[in-house]
C-alpha cells in the first residue's frame, strides 16, 4: 500500500527499490543480483516488447535466436571487445555434478570439464557474427537485418533492481551492410527508434547523442545513445546503438562479393535496449503516491471500482460498469472491474494508485440515482463528476487517456528542461554538480585524461555529445584548453 511509501525526497533510492517491490514489479531473488520479474512488471514489459518488436519489424528487420553459450575462443577474437567484457563474464567450465564421497553433498565431476570453456553470452556479436560467416557470400545476401529478444549476463558489482542486474532482458539486433554509409545510416535509424518509443510510447524525453570514446561500446567503432533525466537530477543511458565499422567482419572473416566482382568485409551494427527501460520509466514519472504509468504502456488503463451497500445496489452497478466496458473495449482500451468484496473501496483507491493506473471510475449508489460516474486521475491525482448523458464514454476516455500521455511527457520534459543547465567555470560546474545535479553542458577539450579526471573529482561524466548540439567554440572547464562544443556531463544510474 501507499501507505508508509518513503518519500522521494527523504531518500530517492529507498523510494525506488520500495516501489518496485510494493507495486509488485520485481523482487530480489536468491541469486544475487538477478531479480524475479513479477507478474505486474512483467506485463509492462511485454507491452514495450511489443511495440519495439513492432517498429523493429516496421524497420525491415526479422527476429531469430542464437545460442546462450558462446565458446572462449569467440569472444576473444575481438581484441578490444574482449578486453571490455573480460571482467563480467560468468563462464561455464564443467557439464556434471556428483555425489561427494560421504554422500552429504553435491560436489562439480572433475571428469566433466569442458574441453572449451563457455562463457554465458554478455552480448552475442561473437556468436552472431560467426554464423553471419556462412550467411554472408554476396552483395546479394546484404543488408542482413537481424534482431534477438535474449537474456544475457554481466557480472556487475553494484547492481539494482531493473537498472542493472547480473542477469537482464533485452533485445540485441545485428545488422551487416554492404558499405559503411549504409550502416551508419542503420545505426542512426535505430537510434531515431529508440528515442520514439521512449518519448511516445515511454513519455520519457531523451537526448540523442554520441558516447565519448570512454564510453564506447567494446568494439564499436562509435556508440549512440539515447539519455534520460531521472527525477533525483541523475541521467539514465536508456539505449545504445552501435556503429561497428568491419571490426567484427575482420574478427570472423566475414567478406561478401561485390557487384563490381571484389571481394570485402561487410559493415556491422548492434542495436539494444534492456530491463533498464522498466527502471526508466518508473523513476521518469512515479511519486509519493506510487507508481504512474504512461497509458500507452499501463496493462490497465482504467479500472472501475463499485461502492454499494446493498446487493441489489451492487448488481445495478455492475449492470452500468459492464455497460461501460464493453464501450471502452470497442475502442482497444483496457479496463478491469474490481468487484471484490474482500476490499474496501478505499483500499482499492491506494492499491491503483500504488500499480499506476492512469484513470479510475467509481461509481455508487448517488451516481446511479444522477446516472453519473466519478473519474480519478492518477498522474494529477484529481477528480471530477461526470454526466453519462453528456458524454460519450468511449470518446471521453480515450481523449483522457491520450491527454494523460501528454501530460507526463510535458511534465518529464519541463523538469529535464529545469534540470538542464550551462556551466562555464570549473567553480560553477562543481557548485552545479552538487547542489542541483541533473544535465551540465559544458566544455570540453576532448581527451580521455579529461574526462577521466573529471569523473574522479566529481562522479560525474560525459554522457553525451548531443546531436544536435551547435559548434561552439570555447574553453574546457578544467584545463581551460580549447573545445569545439559543449557535451553533457551528469552523474548517473
Ligand atoms: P550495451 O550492450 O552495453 O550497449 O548495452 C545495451 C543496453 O543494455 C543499454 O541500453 C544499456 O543501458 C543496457 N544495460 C547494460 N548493462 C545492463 C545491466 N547490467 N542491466 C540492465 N541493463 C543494462
Amino acid at each position: 500500500m501507499s501507505k508508509g511509501l518513503p518519500k522521494r525526497s527523504e531518500d530517492y533510492s529507498l523510494w525506488y527499490n520500495e516501489l518496485v517491490k510494493r507495486a509488485d514489479l520485481a523482487e530480489n531473488s536468491a541469486v544475487r543480483g538477478c531479480m524475479v520479474i513479477k507478474p505486474y512488471g512483467y506485463s509492462i514489459w511485454e507491452k514495450m516488447q511489443a511495440q519495439l518488436d513492432l517498429m523493429f519489424k516496421e524497420t525491415g528487420h526479422s527476429n531469430a535466436y542464437f545460442p546462450l553459450f558462446i565458446p572462449k575462443s569467440f569472444l576473444s577474437k575481438e581484441a578490444s571487445h574482449i578486453e571490455g567484457f573480460a571482467k563480467e563474464c560468468a563462464v561455464v567450465t564443467h557439464y556434471r555434478l556428483k555425489n561427494s564421497e560421504d554422500g552429504k553433498s553435491v560436489i562439480v565431476d572433475p571428469e566433466a570439464k569442458l574441453e572449451e570453456e563457455l562463457i554465458v553470452r554478455p552480448t552475442s556479436e561473437t556468436v552472431i557474427w560467426s554464423t553471419y560467416k556462412n550467411w554472408i557470400q554476396s552483395y546479394r545476401d546484404l543488408p542482413l537485418l537481424v534482431n534477438q529478444w535474449a537474456n544475457v549476463v554481466r557480472w556487475e558489482m553494484r547492481t539494482r533492481l531493473f537498472l542493472r542486474t547480473t542477469e537482464f532482458l533485452w533485445q540485441e539486433g545485428h545488422t551487416a551492410h554492404a558499405t559503411r554509409q549504409e550502416a551508419i545510416d542503420e545505426t542512426v535509424q535505430m537510434l531515431n527508434v529508440y528515442a520514439e518509443f521512449a518519448e511516445t510510447f515511454m513519455a520519457v524525453p531523451v537526448v540523442k547523442g554520441v558516447k565519448s570514446a570512454n564510453e564506447r561500446f567494446a568494439g564499436a567503432e562509435d556508440t549512440y545513445c539515447i539519455e534520460a533525466m531521472m527525477q533525483d537530477g541523475k541521467a539514465l543511458q536508456a539505449g545504445t546503438s552501435h556503429f561497428l565499422g568491419q571490426n567484427f567482419a575482420k574478427a570472423f572473416d566475414v567478406k561478401f562479393a561485390t557487384k563490381e566482382g571484389g571481394l570485402e568485409h561487410v559493415w556491422g551494427t548492434s542495436w539494444g535496449v534492456s530491463t533498464r527501460l522498466m527502471g526508466a520509466l518508473i523513476m521518469a514519472h512515479s511519486d509519493d503516491s506510487g507508481l504512474v504509468l504512461p497509458p500507452k504502456l499501463a496493462p490497465i488503463q482504467v479500472v472501475i471500482i463499485p461502492i454499494y451497500k446493498t446487493d441489489e445496489e451492487f448488481d445495478q452497478i455492475t449492470e452500468k460498469a459492464k455497460e461501460i466496458t464493453a464501450k471502452l473495449k470497442s475502442k482497444g482500451i483496457s479496463v478491469h472491474f474490481d468487484k471484490r468484496d474482500t476490499h474496501k473501496p478505499g483500499w482499492k483507491f491506494a492499491e491503483y494508485e500504488l500499480k499506476g493506473v492512469p484513470l479510475r471510475i467509481a461509481m455508487g449508489p448517488r451516481d446511479l440515482e444522477n446516472n453519473t460516474i466519478e473519474v480519478a486521475r492518477r498522474d494529477t491525482l484529481t477528480k471530477e463528476t461526470v454526466d453519462l448523458a453528456q458524454i460519450q464514454i468511449e470518446e471521453y476516455v480515450s481523449e483522457m487517456l491520450d491527454l494523460i500521455q501528454k501530460t507526463i511527457y510535458q511534465k518529464a520534459f519541463d523538469f529535464r528542461t529545469e534540470m538542464t543547465t550551462e556551466a562555464n567555470t570549473w567553480d560553477e560546474f562543481l557548485d552545479l554538480i552538487e547542489t542541483k545535479g541533473g544535465f551540465l553542458s559544458a566544455h570540453w577539450d576532448g581527451t580521455s585524461e579529461t574526462e577521466e579526471k573529471i569523473k574522479e573529482l566529481t562522479k560525474a561524466t560525459i554522457r553525451c555529445i548531443p546531436l544536435d548540439q551547435k559548434e561552439e567554440s570555447g574553453k574546457c572547464i578544467l584545463t581551460g584548453n580549447p573545445s569545439k562544443g559543449r557535451v553533457l556531463f551528469a552523474r548517473a544510474y
